[in-house]
């Protein structure tokens, strides 16, 4: 006989080891399996129903398309069919063999995240979870158009082998040879059972509570036992059992529909291993009739940031599946959000490029990002823990939205807004919190930039605010500032920098005070200035100050932490912006007598020491420092 020589190929290095880690780490949930093959099952025969619609040639009715699932006790083997679209061999090597897009374990390595279950979080692995209760996966499968059927199979993290077979009708058949069960220690430790899915009643539950809402029927011949007629014998006999009730989730009742089963659902449908944050569940009736399902993820996508996300909802029309990420349906400040719509009012004919530019998309969308906003507002009334762990993720996107479009937006979502505050040691407040807890007197809101709140909170410009009893915001982000400015102001009350040279919080009297000791220094300012032609914009004496000797202020419209933002941009190498700046000299502190001192005796010192101070000035606003050699040269000197 000839042994039939078949290459053995391997997973891609990453598939590999996803896999190991995949059936390591979450094999408490072992079952979901069942939840994940049927799920392919299903959109294997939604593409193949869509195309129903346009294609003569596929030759099936709705009620034609069903997931078959089977147990074979003796082989010990479940096997789950379906009549969807197929795939090809090609097909099979790109979407088994490897997995799809996955940039994740590129970005584990250089992000260095420690929890494995984590990153499995983040993206679908949904075919591979069926290693966790077989040894051996046999996939066949007819793609629709081909003749030829394929055979993929494999043992797990060693690699696959495809080759062709037998195959008539168009699917794919799953067979799964499931492991042997493991006993376990005397006190049944590291027990694993796999038997449990060859009971066609623990099936016939998974189904009901994973997969209940899938939209073609799940069956299976169940074994049932029935009094023999005119005696007391029983025999067995087979019967064919729909398991799944086969009614969209979305198109429940709220109140049928537990939270395990939304948030299942979700998994499902996102490809996402944890729980959802919230879920939104709404039926719209007004000019555009429309079911909404949405979730909120509980943590960012380890893409989220970056260009390659891409956001979306599900689009369905009438129950069809006719688009898998419209974009048009979110907003980018709400990019986050995942989920579906169903209309019966969209038309299926519709083509992709017509719907782009639908004006019922348009009115769908608006709705929904009321929906979005007022569900976000009520978890940050009703559950603040929860807002602060959304906003921990995804509160970034919110201030770019604010930013966006001339800060079009900002009406929508100024007020879901939160800043760590001087209030209490940089607890999250929102402008409106803030608001309430003005003091009698006070008509700003007061922010402060900084690389961190513990950096921000040594400002010596910091003091005098507190001081009066005005609380500070703390903007860590760069975003921040950015934000703020394209919002102007919140309830009437101008936003105000802490950093910039005209805070105005003097007495008249310290005013009149001040400027006259201005006056009689002017000398040593102007030479001091003279010192710093092309650094600052001016050197002055400061109301403000009361243990440090100086602090870099700012006129103008730039802050320093705008020019550095901007600076830090791609392509902005060329053309560095600089903010003005003013150097101020606290007129109470030793230093200003020394300074006033050596204008008389030694402008040459005088010179030395205003450079000094505004590199000091500078490493206290947490600037970069020209000239570091030449400033710790400067400090010997002076030693
Ligand atoms: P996802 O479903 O998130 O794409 P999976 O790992 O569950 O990820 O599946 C990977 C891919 O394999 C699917 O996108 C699909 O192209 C293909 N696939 C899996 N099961 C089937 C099936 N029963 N019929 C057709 N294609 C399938
Ligand atoms: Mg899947």
């Amino acid at each position: 006989m000839r042994k039939k020589e078949m290459e053995q190929k391997q997973f891609q290095a990453e598939s590999k080891r996803l896999l190991d880690m995949m059936i390591h780490s979450i094999y408490t949930h072992k079952e979901i399996f069942l939840r994940e093959l049927i799920s392919n099952a299903s959109d294997a025969i939604d593409k193949l129903y869509f195309r129903s619609l346009t294609d003569d040639r596929v030759g099936m009715n709705k009620s034609d398309f069903k997931i078959c699932l089977a147990i074979d006790k003796e082989a010990r083997t479940l096997t789950i069919t379906d009549n969807g679209i197929g795939m090809t061999k090609d097909e099979m090597e790109e979407h088994l063999g490897t997995i799809a897009n996955s940039g994740s374990l590129q970005f584990k390595k250089e992000n260095s995240l420690s929890e494995d279950s984590q990153i499995i979080g983040q993206f679908g692995v949904g075919f591979y979870s069926a290693f966790m209760v077989a040894k051996r996966v046999t996939v066949k499968s007819l793609a629709f158009g081909e003749t030829q059927a394929y055979q993929w199979q494999s043992e797990g993290a060693e690699g696959y082998t495809v080759d062709t077979c037998e195959k008539d009708s168009v699917g794919t058949e799953i067979i799964l040879e499931l492991l042997d069960d493991v006993e376990g220690d005397a006190d049944g430790n590291g027990a694993e059972n796999y038997s449990e899915f060859l009971d066609q009643y623990r099936i016939q539950s998974l189904v009901k509570r994973y997969s209940d809402y899938i939209r073609f029927p799940i069956v299976m011949d169940m074994t049932k036992s029935r009094k023999k007629e005119d005696s007391d014998e029983y025999e067995d006999y087979i019967e064919t059992v729909t398991l799944n009730s086969m009614v969209p989730l979305w198109h429940k009742n709220k109140s049928e529909i537990t939270e395990e089963e939304y948030n299942s659902f979700y998994k499902d449908k996102c490809g996402d291993y944890t729980d959802p944050l919230c879920h939104m569940h709404v039926r719209n009736e007004g000019t555009i009739t429309y079911d909404a399902l949405m979730y909120v993820p509980s943590h960012a996508p380890f893409n989220y940031y970056s260009k390659d996300y891409e956001k979306g909802l599900q689009l369905y029309a009438n129950g069809v599946l006719i688009m898998e990420r419209c974009e048009d349906l979110l907003p980018d400040y709400f990019s986050f959000v995942k989920g579906l719509v169903d209309s019966e009012d969209l038309s299926l004919n519709i083509s992709r490029e017509m719907l782009q530019h639908d004006a019922q998309l348009r009115l769908i969308g608006r709705s929904i990002e009321r929906t979005i906003k007022n569900e976000l507002q009520r978890m940050m009334k009703n559950d603040r823990e929860k807002y602060e762990q959304f906003y921990h993720s995804f509160g970034l996107q919110l201030k770019y939205g604010i930013y966006q479009d001339y800060g079009m937006h900002k009406e929508l979502l100024q007020d879901l807004l939160l800043f760590p505050s001087s209030h209490e040691n940089g607890k999250l407040t929102s402008l409106k919190e803030y608001i309430d807890r003005m003091p009698e007197g006070q008509d700003k809101i007061y922010y402060a930039t900084g690389e961190s709140i513990a950096r921000i909170e040594l400002l010596p410009q910091t003091e005098q605010v507190k001081d009066k009893g005005y609380e500070i915001l703390y903007f860590t982000e760069n975003v921040d500032e950015f934000a703020i400015r394209m919002m102007q102001s919140y309830q009437d009350k101008a936003f105000q920098s802490v950093l910039d040279s005209k805070l105005d919080l003097e007495s008249e009297e310290e005013k009149k005070a001040l400027e006259e000791k201005q006056e009689s220094s002017k000398d040593m300012l102007e030479a001091m200035q003279k010192a710093l032609e092309g650094k600052v914009g001016s050197v002055k004496l400061s109301g403000r100050l009361k243990n440090h000797p100086v602090c870099l202020s700012n006129e103008g419209d730039l802050s320093m932490e705008m020019a550095k933002t901007l600076n830090a941009m791609p392509g902005a190498e060329g053309q560095q912006l600089q903010a003005q700046t003013v150097l101020e000299i606290n007129p109470e502190h030793a230093i200003y007598k020394t300074l006033m001192e050596l204008q008389k005796s030694d402008p040459e010192k005088l010179e030395e020491y205003a450079k000094l101070l505004y590199d000091q000035a500078l490493l206290i606003a947490g600037m970069p420092i020209a000239d570091p050699v030449a400033f710790s040269n400067r400090i010997c000197k002076l030693m």
